[in-house]
């Protein structure tokens, strides 16, 4: 059966990737994805797929029943693009202004798709049933997963799997991890509320501008000082705002930054320090504060079992070339939502292009991915879910038997 799957997929190539091009050109931002939910909820219905749409606003969730009784797998692919402008010279660069699939998550869209339809032509003998939760607005808190499981997308599942394509990783490279894999995403706003005045007479003021700029000094300690070496944490000041003349002394400062941790206990440390360090410094020096912590997604946190069950699959999947344990990566992700319902694991897989001089990011104008990595993604998704269905769970793995690279 696995085989088989295989050999859907790779004649299927040339529609994923036609798929992941038209998505790429008509990206919608996150909270007004129109069109793209339409098109994968009809792309589902023409398969015979049960659909619900509208799932937590505008997620989409297609049921695929297998031929015989078991065990409920979901994947998860995300949908929504981001505010940025392209910069690529590409046949398929995108037509709308300003908006752009920067982050893969049209490619996640083409794999899970076209992984539905080879599911489908193997129903009869699927034991099981397969959930394709396509997830509208990753990229913006407080995201659709939380919302999308709020309305129901993991009643009666059991296992949920999911990956993003990594245009930073080689082709053919799977990267998972166990425990905490991305971090969590938080935001805070700090105004410094100082007294403005004459650029001639400091004395008569609190300069706010002073003040501040304490703080963001202050704020330094936080992870130096403060968290335990071994636990990981970033605090950043990403915006200092001092409106004013060159002769005025600021009345204001406003601060944002972001905070990035991956244990729930450093993050409310952090949440508590930056209070008590803003706190500390403007009543040194007189001035008045107000201070918000804004919760964006969780750490996404894998689960054990399920991380070890994919690792040990991954190297007899065609196109795999290297299986790797991935670093946790400082960026968000809300399939960490997923995770905290039910057990399952996301794993990185590698699309980089490998004869471009340059390797650009995620989120960056120039993003591109090498689209043979979505063939692999769909490949280990798809023997993910054939393998927990036949076996009806994850079975203990014994690393030794696990199998080499093909
Ligand atoms: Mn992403």
């Amino acid at each position: 059966m696995l085989e088989n799957l295989y050999q859907l997929l790779e004649d299927h190539y040339e529609e994923m990737v036609e798929l992941r091009r038209h998505f790429h050109q008509y990206p919608e931002l996150s909270f007004e994805e129109v069109e793209t939910p339409k098109y994968i909820a009809a792309y589902h219905e023409k398969l015979g797929h049960e659909v619900r749409t509208e799932v937590g606003g505008r997620g989409v969730v297609a049921t695929l029943k297998g031929g015989k009784p078991g065990k409920t797998v979901a994947l998860r692919a995300d949908f929504d693009a981001l505010p940025i402008q392209e910069e690529n010279d590409v046949p398929y660069k995108s037509k709308v202004p300003g908006v752009m699939h920067a982050c893969g998550h049209d490619g996640h869209t083409a794999t899970l798709l076209v992984l539905a339809k080879a599911l489908n032509k193997l129903k009869d003998d699927l034991e099981g049933t397969v959930v394709f939760i396509h997830q509208h607005a990753e990229e913006y808190a407080p995201g659709g997963a939380i919302a999308m499981v709020e309305d129901g997308c993991l009643d009666g599942v059991d296992v949920i799997f999911g990956t993003h394509i990594w245009a930073t990783g080689p082709l053919g490279e799977i990267g998972y991890r166990s425990g905490p894999a991305m971090a969590a995403a938080d935001r805070y706003h700090i105004t410094v509320k100082g007294k403005g005045g004459h650029g001639a007479q400091p004395h008569l003021t609190k300069d706010s501008i002073v003040i501040a700029s304490q703080l963001v000094v202050n704020l330094q300690q936080i992870v130096s000082r403060r968290v335990d070496p071994i636990d990981s944490a970033v605090v950043s000041v990403g915006s200092f705002e001092a409106k004013n003349a060159f002769n005025v002394i600021a009345d204001t400062v406003e601060l944002t930054g972001t905070v990035r941790t991956f244990k729930e206990e450093v993050r409310t440390k952090v949440e508590n320090e930056i209070g008590r360090i803003t706190e500390g410094t403007c009543l040194a020096a007189d001035a008045e504060f107000s201070y918000q912590f804004l919760r964006g997604y969780p750490a996404t946190v894998n689960h054990k079992a399920e991380t070890e069950f994919v690792a040990a699959l991954a190297p007899n999947v065609p196109g795999v070339t290297d299986v790797v344990e991935a670093q946790p990566q400082m960026g968000g992700e809300d399939f960490a939502y997923y995770l905290e319902k039910v057990p399952g694991t996301f794993f990185f897989t590698g699309a980089e292009i490998s004869d471009r001089e340059v390797t650009y990011p995620h989120h960056h104008p120039k993003f591109d991915i090498d689209e043979k990595g979505l063939l692999v993604a769909a490949n280990v998704l798809g023997a993910a879910t054939i393998q927990y269905l036949s076996n009806q769970g994850v079975q203990p793995v014994n690393r030794e038997e696990a199998g080499s690279v093909k």
